[in-house]
This record gives C-alpha cells, structure tokens and sequence, in this order.
C-alpha cells in the first residue's frame, strides 16, 4: 500500500503512478526487497510444520544423527542398523515417503508428454524435501516434511 504525496490516495499494487491523480508514486524503500522477503516468508509457511523434537531424548537424538540423515539417501541403512532408535525412525519414515515418491515420478515418467512435465516436477519437489529432511536431522530435530510428513509408514 503506497500513499499518493499529491492526493492523499492510497494505492494498491505494484503500480508506478497515482490511480487517482497520475502522480509519480514514491515506493517505499522497504518495498525495494519485497520478492526477497516474499521467497522466505513462503518458504516458511511452507515448511512450518509439526516439530516434535520434544518427544525424543536428547541421547537418541545424538547418538543416531547421522543414521537419520541417511534416511534420505539410503533409507535401508537406519531400517536394519537403527531399528531401536526413535529419532532415527521418525526420519526413515519420511526416507521411505520420499523413495515411494521417487517410485512413482519414475513410473509417471513413462507416460509420454504429461509424465514427461509432471515426472520432473515431482523429482524436483522430492529433492526440495530430502534437503530439508537431511538439515532436519542434522539439526537434531524431529520435525516434519512438507507436505509428506503426516504420512507414517513406520509404526
Ligand atoms: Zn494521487
């Protein structure tokens, strides 16, 4: 919202000029970094999901970092050598959303022209969650992924 000097109009949008008079608009300065803060904020909103860090002990969570980290890469790995850690399966969990994921973009990818737009788009979006799993559980934290976090596949 800009206030127009010479008329006193309040002005909605992206515009350059008074609405009301024609008069050159001054945009304010903090405008100037608007698509910047815009990118953040959304990304936040997007990524402000349930973080259940409190519902593991402080040991678990150290002692199988790593093991939750790789949920993301080699999801098999903490399956068979963290089966008793929490934290660990909290992430393989969301390891294993994201390979079924992976799965089936790869499946869509067969279908000529629509898997060939929507395949790419879903591996993309896949690696956007892995990234924010693996800085999640290197973090220590327990919280869940975007959009594929309510699922739960491991009791
Ligand atoms: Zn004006």
């Amino acid at each position: 919202m800009i206030t127009c000097k010479q008329c006193g109009t309040q002005v909605e949008g992206d515009v350059k000029y008074c609405t009301n008079c024609g008069a050159p608009l001054e945009i304010p300065e903090t405008s100037q970094n608007t698509s910047q803060i815009d990118l953040s904020e959304k990304f936040k909103q997007f990524n402000d999901t349930a973080d259940t860090t409190a519902e593991f002990t402080a040991e678990d969570i150290e002692k199988n970092k790593v093991m939750a980290l790789l949920a993301y890469i080699i999801f098999l790995i903490p399956l068979l050598a963290a089966k008793d850690s929490k934290f660990a399966r909290f992430h393989t969990n969301q390891g294993i959303i994201l390979f079924i994921g992976a799965v089936i973009a790869s499946i869509i990818a067969a279908i000529p022209i629509i898997g060939w737009i929507i395949a790419p788009i879903l591996s993309v979006i896949i690696t956007v969650l892995a990234v924010i799993g693996i800085i999640n559980a290197a973090g220590g934290k327990a919280k869940e992924l975007p959009l594929v976090g309510k699922f739960k596949i491991l009791k």
